[in-house]
């Protein structure tokens, strides 16, 4: 079958060398193959079915140089994920771990400059992607912002004024822990008002209730900030 995909391409594309179909064109679809508009390689201008860019063909066919980054790819399809809030972290983690293995800049050292800055910015882009889709806040806001919806930095006055009070009530009594049990004790209520957040989220985004999924995500920052200000405070003097 794919044998024959590639066979139908290489009509559309009456110049192109006998010699080209690789294994690389099994993750691009018939559609991109016959975009004319496709990008070519930066090294030796070849294109074509599957072209460089396109889809998990970071390099190119023809000369096997890396190509730079694709622009219009977002962290979902970078890491092989489903645009979804739930992710399968075990396999976010496995496609990290493959990528870091094609793109790291420790394999170009011995490559041109073009190449190495390139990995470069694989690399970088390989780890932002992999650390916002771990996280579920990260994660949610990268949903958000992907339907141009941004949690804008003081939207406190959305929130009901009771969540308002509860949180300065953790604030002070975490400020007034005196030992680590008092500490453990707020830390397990956040964790729990914490899941109970990302609960609600997973629903709101199922639902594609967005400003549900804004507001609890407004509401998992304020604990993520808590969280990190427990953290510090176990930090042994
Ligand atoms: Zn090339």
């Amino acid at each position: 079958m794919w044998a024959g995909r590639a066979q139908a391409s290489l009509r559309v594309w009456a110049l192109w060398p006998a010699r080209v179909p690789g294994r690389r064109l099994l993750s691009c679809n018939t559609a991109s193959q016959t975009r004319s508009n496709a990008p070519r390689c930066w090294n030796c201008g070849g294109a074509g079915p599957g072209g460089p860019r396109r889809g998990d063909v970071f390099f190119c066919p023809h000369c096997r140089v890396l190509q730079p980054p694709d622009p219009t790819r977002d962290y979902f399809s970078l890491m092989d994920c489903t645009r979804s809030f739930k992710v399968d972290t075990m396999k976010l983690q496995q496609r990290y771990q493959q990528l870091q293995r094609l793109v790291h800049p420790d394999f170009f050292s011995q490559r041109s400059q073009t190449e190495k800055e390139f990995s470069e910015k694989h690399a970088t882009l390989v780890n932002e992607a992999y650390k916002t889709l771990l996280a579920p806040l990260s994660r949610g806001l990268y949903l958000l912002k992907l339907r141009g919806i941004v949690i804008p930095e003081g939207t406190d006055g959305e929130l009901e004024k009771q969540f308002l009070v509860e949180i300065m009530e953790i604030n002070e009594k975490l400020a007034e822990a005196q030992n680590e049990a008092a500490v453990n004790d707020i830390e397990s209520v956040v964790s729990v008002k914490q899941k109970e957040c990302i609960s609600t989220a997973s629903r709101a985004f199922e639902q594609d209730d967005f400003e549900k999924a804004k507001e609890m995500l407004t509401k998992l920052k304020y604990f993520s900030n808590i969280e990190e200000k427990i953290k510090l405070k176990k930090i042994p003097l």
